[in-house]
């Protein structure tokens, strides 16, 4: 990858960090809300249960996201973006350009997909509080 590109790369994605702290920001707050106005009506929990699985799964796939965009960068300081963490190989350009922090090539990305699908039915549940 020839440094414009790097470049270009890089500044894609601190814009889609920036965007993603600020959307994570923007969730929390309403959450919050959704919590303040539900809390007095005792009648609608199953409502506020509701929230807060969708809050827990919006939370979940940001911070993700977040951690991969934190690798990718970590990834273009070292000259080794666009290589798969898993295997080595090559992430296809075209797959990049569509998801500049993608760490793995599509085929680990099935793979890992495959494993967390199982492990997340026993250990994840909306229980779990995260924290920035
Ligand atoms: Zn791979």
């Amino acid at each position: 990858m020839d440094a414009k590109k790097i470049e270009a790369t890089r500044r894609r994605l601190s814009s889609e960090y920036e965007n993603l702290i600020k959307s994570i920001n923007r969730n929390r707050l309403t959450a919050e809300q959704i919590k303040l106005e539900n809390t007095e009506d005792e009648c609608d929990l199953a409502t506020i249960s509701r929230f807060r699985l969708i809050e827990y799964h919006l939370h979940e796939s940001d911070f993700q996201r977040l951690r991969f965009i934190q690798e990718a960068m970590k990834a273009l300081d070292r000259g080794q973006y666009g290589d798969c963490v898993r295997c080595g190989n090559d992430i296809n350009e075209k797959r990049l350009m569509a998801v500049p922090w993608a760490t793995l090539c599509i085929l680990c990305q099935e793979e890992t997909e495959k494993d967390r699908n199982s492990s997340d039915l026993v250990t994840a549940g909306p229980e779990e509080e995260m924290d920035l």
